[in-house]
């Protein structure tokens, strides 16, 4: 069976810059974009933080054109999930529904995915006033009035950032205390603009181009109010996308892929970039950047092994 220098699983900035990389090296590569492809930045309406492209862009257009310049080179790729990994023996297997393949390297770059609340309206208005990121789209929010929900170390960061933009930012949280860090709570709870509404959750989604607002339930009376918001923050936390990999690399509690050095796994030849190992940064250039990094390192690992065989 053909045996490729390096599989790199994901097509979201991380996968795809890792790609570019691949095929300038110029290693037999095969990139997995999984399903659907193109990675989180797929819900973003507006991209504003991305050098290099002063000019509005979406999302979706910013993964096309990171694809087609991955498309310049000759990396193959497969629209497909992976479904299984060995990694016990190398070459390393890879399998989708239907085919095996091996690699000498494997970069994971699966990424990971917000939780949502699972309302009525929440995915049509993700990009149009519904964010899980407030340093992604803060920025759109300048004097407007925004809800933060959750009341953990990212509600109260994006309740941060959201202040420097916002002029009113209520944060939503299902119990009657926080359990963020100490210091983010002080910060949060002396800014001025920042109001608390306890014990509630949001039941129910408004807005049908934009977001309109909230109903907002209170746990124990039941009683609903409505909030008229401008944009909603989910800060309910993030899943990364491990499930093939668990008891084939180490992960962390919450599933994060571990790493040392920047990209090397638990695993000598597996590398990992992005959301799926970075639980601090989550940006795209960020994951783009550790992409390129864990080619780096996996063509270096590819090259001294070739020097000992
Ligand atoms: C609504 C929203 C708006 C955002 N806005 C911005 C912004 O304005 N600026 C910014 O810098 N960042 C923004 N972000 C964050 C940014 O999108 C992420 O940090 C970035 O996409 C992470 O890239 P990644 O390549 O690590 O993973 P992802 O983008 O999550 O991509 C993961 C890829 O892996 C694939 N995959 C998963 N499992 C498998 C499998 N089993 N087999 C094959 N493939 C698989 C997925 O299909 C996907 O292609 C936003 C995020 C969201 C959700």
């Amino acid at each position: 069976m053909d045996i490729k220098d390096i599989i790199i699983i994901g097509s979201g900035p991380a996968g795809l810059t890792a790609g570019i990389y691949a095929g300038r090296a110029k290693l037999k590569t095969l990139l997995f974009t999984g399903l659907p492809s193109g990675g989180q930045l797929t819900l973003s309406a507006e991209i504003d933080d991305f050098p290099g492209f002063p000019e509005k862009m979406t999302g979706p257009e910013l993964i096309k054109k990171i694809t087609e310049q991955v498309r310049k080179f000759d990396v193959e790729m497969i629209e497909k999930n992976v479904i299984s990994v060995d990694f016990k023996k190398r070459p390393f297997t890879i399998k989708t529904d239907n085919q095996e393949y091996l690699a000498k390297a494997v970069i994971v770059a699966t990424g990971a995915s917000a939780k949502w609340l699972g309302l009525k309206n929440e995915q049509e208005l993700i990009g149009h006033g519904i964010s899980a990121c407030a340093v992604c789209d803060g920025f759109f929010f300048k004097n407007k009035i925004v809800g933060v929900v959750g009341g953990g170390d990212s509600a109260m960061e994006n309740a941060i950032t959201l202040t420097k933009y916002a002029k009113k930012v209520f944060i939503i949280h299902r119990k009657n205390e926080l359990k963020a860090a100490k210091k983010l709570q002080e910060e949060v709870l002396n800014n001025p603009k920042v109001e608390f509404i306890w014990r509630s959750i949001v039941s129910e989604i408004k807005g049908k181009d934009s977001l309109e607002g909230v109903y907002i339930e209170d746990v124990n009376s039941k009683e609903r109010k409505f909030l008229d918001l401008d944009g909603l923050f989910i800060s309910i936390g993030y899943k990364p996308a491990t499930d093939i990999l668990k008891g084939k690399l180490k992960l962390d509690d919450n599933g994060y892929i571990k790493v040392e050095e920047n990209t090397k796994t638990s695993v000598d030849g597996v590398f990992a970039a992005g959301d799926v190992c970075d639980t601090k940064y989550r940006q795209a250039i960020t994951a783009a950047g550790l992409g390129a990094m864990a080619l780096l390192d996996a063509d270096k690992w590819l090259r001294e092994k070739d020097k000992q065989n």
